[in-house]
């Protein structure tokens, strides 16, 4: 599997280290209480289609990606870095 990787080009998969769901990006507020947090750390989906993930190019620029991949085809949707991709916070 090969990941373009936004600021070094397609790269092989052995060079980024996977980290889990992009819905990491979003960690819950302190005002949205213990249950939000809760859920934040120990649930996870495990959908059979189009995710969003967390990719790490470990051994590459070192930036965090959001890659969108069909897990039941390993295809590639898009990559994008996942600094454009986070909450904004005043
Ligand atoms: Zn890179």
């Amino acid at each position: 599997m090969r990941i373009n990787c936004p600021l070094c080009g397609a790269r092989d998969s052995r060079e980024f280290h996977y980290r889990g769901s992009a819905k990491l990006i979003d960690r819950p507020l302190p005002e949205q209480g213990r249950a939000a947090m809760f859920d934040y750390v120990y649930i996870r989906d495990n959908p059979a289609g189009v995710t969003r993930e967390l990719w790490h190019h470990r051994n590459g620029c070192r930036a965090w990606l959001v890659v969108a991949r069909d897990t039941t085809s390993h295809k590639i949707l898009s990559v994008e870095l996942a600094a454009d991709r986070g909450r904004v916070r005043s």
